[in-house]
């Protein structure tokens, strides 16, 4: 049994259209889509950040350990500068004046020689020989600096080339109690130091270290690359930022390969800034791979929801076409093309339902061939039905707004529901009817119609049985008045209707 609505019209079943199956099938396929690239997005942004810490925690384990080395080496420079200004180390032998300047620093892998300038660049000390060959250094920019900055502190020198190694020559200012210019003491350290240190790190594809004077000259860099070493970045925006925010990092193109790269840095107090970085490529290469399978998996799965949503959608096409002829062919007289007496009966209830809501006049015509019994039996049966097609003709030429139903009633009678048609208006269709049928039969067949109609503003609580006795009763007036016209006839009120029923 089909449902039934709040009005007591029996609903059709809900069904799936084709267009509903493909706009849920795309929302379908744009939601997941939405979740996949968020998620997507997620895990990149996760690459980042993962990429950032490691970045991190090399650039700090790094800093650290040249950070601890250079300070070992400063307390050695610093125990030398202090000495030097004891009248004692004067009056002593070389060998132990040797023994009370120099610790086990100065003679450890990678460290240079120590040595004492006088306040004139000459070489006064030196820890690897009692007797060392004459050496002028006043032209060298760590003993100017000392010499001109009493505040120099700790002066990190240049990457040179110092006693046949690559170095970078660390030293201090020797300053007499009242502050005056005694000197300066110098040592090095060799940049096999920083090569071992990043030789026992495992660097990614794409990874690099590079360590900075604090001028932002290029002291090493991982991989190594000697033809970086002494190069000046410092104009570099990243570099720039690098050497002047404490800790940080940047999206840049990398100063020496100038490839995209992600940079991070550990900048404090130390005379060295070490900066990591990684490639974008690399940061993002386990993530791309990821993504282009996921990516490939959900391009299959989105072309195989549409091959298979366009399959249904077909097929939901052809039944929706076969079911709506099934339907057609159901409610259409086969003969005359009009609809049948099936839809009448329900156009006419849902109609009467819809005149009592809105309150609007319901026109009913009842239309019968005249002396058609007669006609038939002279020009033969098919003769017959192909006046009641003529008939069907006319009858459809004038009834042409939208919500109009002409029906064959039943044998060579035809009914035309009229809403929001007063008695007026409706007897008007009918006499169209009428003159149409007169026009074609008077070239034919010499057939005529009579019609019967009634209106009425359907009363609440009532049926539209009363509608139809008085189109019919309007009929058999015109029948009895002669046939061939129309009589409109009033649909007794609801009182009246009783009172005549009783
Ligand atoms: P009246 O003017 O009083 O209506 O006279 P009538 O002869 O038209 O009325 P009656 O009810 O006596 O006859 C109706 C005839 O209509 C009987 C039948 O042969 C004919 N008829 C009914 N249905 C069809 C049909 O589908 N095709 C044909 N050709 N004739 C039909
Ligand atoms: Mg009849
Ligand atoms: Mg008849």
């Amino acid at each position: 049994m089909r449902p039934q609505s709040r009005t007591g019209r029996a609903q059709p079943p809900w069904r799936l259209s084709a267009r509903t199956l493909v706009t849920c099938s795309i929302s379908t396929i744009i939601g997941f889509s939405a979740i996949c690239a968020s998620v997507m997005i997620d895990l990149r942004r996760g690459e980042e950040v993962r990429a950032r810490q490691s970045l991190e925690n090399l650039a700090a384990g790094i800093g650290a350990d040249i950070s601890r080395n250079i300070e070992l080496y400063d307390l050695s420079l610093r125990a030398v500068a202090g000495n030097m200004l004891l009248p004692e180390i004067k009056e002593v032998s070389k060998p132990v004046r040797h023994l009370i300047l120099f610790d086990r620093a100065s003679t450890a892998r990678n460290f240079g020689a120590i040595q004492v300038f006088d306040a004139k660049g000459r070489l006064a000390i030196d820890s690897t020989t009692l007797d060392p060959s004459p050496e002028d250094r006043s032209d060298a920019d760590f003993f100017q600096v000392h010499r001109d900055r009493p505040d120099g502190g700790l002066y990190v020198g240049r990457p040179a080339q110092h006693r046949g190694h690559a170095s970078i020559v660390l030293s201090r200012r020797i300053s007499t109690p009242d502050g005056h210019f005694a000197g300066v003491v110098a040592g090095s350290i060799r940049l096999s130091y920083f090569r071992d240190l990043f030789g026992r790190l495992t660097l990614g594809p794409g990874d690099s270290l590079t360590v900075f004077r604090r001028d932002g000259t290029v002291i090493v860099s991982a991989p190594f690359d000697p033809t970086a070493i002494g190069r000046n970045l410092a104009r570099a925006p990243a570099v720039t930022r690098a050497l002047t925010e404490p800790t940080g990092w940047a999206s840049s193109y990398g100063a020496l390969d100038d490839l995209p790269r992600l940079l991070v840095w550990r900048n404090g107090t130390e005379p060295l800034v070490v900066v990591a970085s990684k490639t974008w490529d690399s940061v993002y290469a386990v993530w791309r791979s990821e993504a282009a399978q996921i990516g490939a998996m959900m391009l299959a799965l989105i072309v195989f929801v549409l091959a298979a949503t366009q399959v249904a959608a077909r097929e939901i096409q052809l039944r929706t076409k076969v079911e709506s002829r099934l339907e057609q062919l159901a409610t259409t007289d086969p003969l005359t093309g009009l609809k049948n007496r099936r839809k009448f009966d329900e156009t006419i209830e849902s109609e009467w339902r819809r005149a009592q809501r809105t309150q609007a006049p319901l026109g009913l015509l009842m239309i019968d061939a005249d002396h058609f019994k007669s006609y038939n039996d002279t020009h033969g049966h098919q003769a017959g039905d192909q006046v009641l097609v003529g008939i069907a003709v006319c009858i459809s030429d004038s009834v042409r707004r939208a919500g109009d139903c002409a029906a064959r009633y039943g044998g060579e009678e035809f009914a035309v529901l009229l809403p929001e048609s007063s008695d007026t208006a409706a007897l008007h269709v009918a006499e169209t009817i009428r003159g149409k049928v007169a026009i074609w039969a008077g070239e034919t067949s010499n057939t005529s119609i009579s019609i019967g109609v009634a209106s009425v503003t359907p009363p609440r609580d009532t049926d539209w049985s009363s509608l139809l006795s008085a189109a019919d009763k309007a009929l058999y007036a015109a029948k009895a008045a002669g046939r061939n016209r129309c009589v409109s006839v009033a649909v007794p009120k609801p009182s009246a209707a009783a009172a005549l029923a009783a």
